[in-house]
């Protein structure tokens, strides 16, 4: 640790806390009519419709200051809830961010925090137009509001899908919960031995998907040029499985999902070996992947196909044949919302 002497927020007060947080923040967007500094923001969309979709975040339920740098969660802070209006098929275009501190949390550290917002800021083109800030007696909270804009048509629900629609799969799955995994394994030996310096380089990838997520900003417009229009669509906050199921629930459908196209990262099957957790489950049940889960007419094969970005992992069916993940055995292992029980099966 840095012997750097850390500010207390109460030296400087509320309102020079929010001065030196958005002090002279970019703007990117053409809609931001008017950010921080009044009562409200103002936002012009003009034709198009608006998205609002709001997370928050808390301190040892979402997030552990032990093995997550502020950096990391604020920019995490953002990415996780612009998924949200990108699983809208909207493109994101301002936030809100409001922050609840204790007295121990320093300016430095928040400091810290806004320089991750504004990296994520910077790298989804979304513009910081307010907020608040107020104080807490246990912990860190962040809550974030991303606004989004569409035309009506162009927006994306989660009850869309039809019979035989194909479901497709941006990116792998299952990277995020390896990586918490193997955080929370270092959070462990470290109590242990603090001198202990492991090697984490050949587990980057697990561990910036769990630190440091992205969510596909492009895939709207990469499927506009192509000219497929996704017939449903949500993000992958909660594991592959239960957000099937809400597309199934909300299209009144059931689904075929094949295990063995489920896109898994390299390192994702290594750790897995090492801990004994089988990549596939953390694919269904993990979460945290922050990709994107969306159906399109089975006459699109051919054009989605051609992008190895995007994976067809299976296609939806008739509800009586209900929600089903078909294992590399072949047999068919029903879905339920915490993941998916190998005891039943279906035919
Ligand atoms: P009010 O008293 O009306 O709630 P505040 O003093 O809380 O106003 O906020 C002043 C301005 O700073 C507002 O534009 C608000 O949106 C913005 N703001 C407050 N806290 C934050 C924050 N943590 N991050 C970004 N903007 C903030
Ligand atoms: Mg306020």
């Amino acid at each position: 640790m840095s012997k750097q002497k850390l500010t207390s927020i109460s030296s400087l007060g509320e309102f020079g806390l929010i001065d030196r947080l958005t002090n002279a923040w970019p703007v990117y967007q053409k809609s931001t009519f008017k950010a921080m500094g009044d009562d409200a923001a103002v936002i012009d969309f003009g034709k198009e419709q608006t998205i609002v979709s709001t997370d928050i975040l808390t301190e040892g339920v979402h997030f552990d200051l032990a093995y997550t740098p502020l950096k990391h969660l604020g920019y995490k802070a953002v990415v996780v809830n612009l998924s949200d209006i990108v699983a809208m098929n909207a493109q994101p275009t301002q936030i809100l961010v409001s922050i609840a501190v204790s007295a121990r949390t320093s300016v430095e550290a928040l400091d810290e925090l806004y320089l991750g917002i504004k990296e994520a800021c910077k790298t989804y083109q979304v513009d910081l137009v307010g907020g608040d800030t107020t104080s807490s007696k246990s912990g860190l909270f962040i809550s974030i509001t991303a606004i989004g804009k569409a035309l009506p048509n162009d927006l994306v629900y989660r009850k869309g899908a039809k019979i035989n629609d194909l479901i497709c799969v941006t990116g792998n799955l299952g990277a995020a919960y390896m990586g918490l995994q193997l955080l929370i394994r270092e959070k462990e030996v470290f109590a242990v031995n603090p001198n202990s310096q492991p090697d984490l380089s050949q587990w980057d990838y697990i561990i910036e998907r769990q630190l440091k997520p992205e969510t596909p900003i492009n895939l709207r417009k990469k499927l506009n040029d192509m000219g497929v229009k996704p017939s449903s669509m949500i993000d992958i906050s909660d594991g592959l499985s239960s957000e099937i199921l809400h597309i199934c629930q909300q299209s009144n459908l059931g689904c075929r999902i094949y295990e063995e196209k489920i896109p898994i990262h390299e390192q994702t099957i290594k750790f897995g070996y090492e801990i004994k957790v089988d990549a596939s489950i953390a694919a269904m049940n993990g979460g945290e992947d922050y990709e994107i889960l969306f159906t399109v007419p089975m006459t699109d094969f051919e054009t989605i196909k051609r992008y190895p970005e995007i994976q067809i992992i299976g296609h939806m069916v008739e509800a009586d044949k209900q929600c089903a993940l078909v294992a590399r055995d072949g047999t068919n292992l029903i879905l339920e919302a915490q993941g998916f029980n190998h005891a039943s099966s279906v035919s």
